[in-house]
């Protein structure tokens, strides 16, 4: 699958028109305030708790559970398939990470993408 990655103009970037789109497949895309939205009924669903499941735990899986403010919230909110590999904005493929565990999610990717090519 080829992608077209539109140049960012300093235009493009100061502000995104709030858009929800809904792809074929179901999938959906958001930008500006519909995406701001959106992770604020996801912080709302997970009960401001960071889902990071723990691991070796039996059922239900326990989580990391740290209370994560709002203001955090917006930058950690993870796609579980990520938005590299399939964009999808609908509440179900998103969840609430504390920003250790969102960084610490983001450095294993890295470092799989690395063995990967190694
Ligand atoms: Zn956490």
């Amino acid at each position: 699958m080829t992608r077209t990655r539109l140049a960012r103009s300093p235009m493009r970037r100061k502000r995104k028109p709030s858009r929800a789109r809904v792809m074929l497949d179901g999938r959906e895309v958001l930008t500006g305030a519909a995406w701001e939205q959106r992770k604020r009924e996801v912080w709302e669903r997970d009960e401001q708790q960071c889902q990071w499941v723990v691991e070796d735990v039996g059922y239900p899986a326990m989580i990391c559970g740290v209370i994560v403010g709002w203001k955090d919230a917006r930058y950690n909110i993870d796609h579980i398939v990520k938005r590299s590999e399939s964009r999808d904005d609908r509440a179900s493929n998103l969840r609430v990470l504390c920003p250790y565990h969102h960084r610490m999610r983001h450095e294993q990717e890295r470092e799989l993408k690395w063995s990967r090519h190694a």
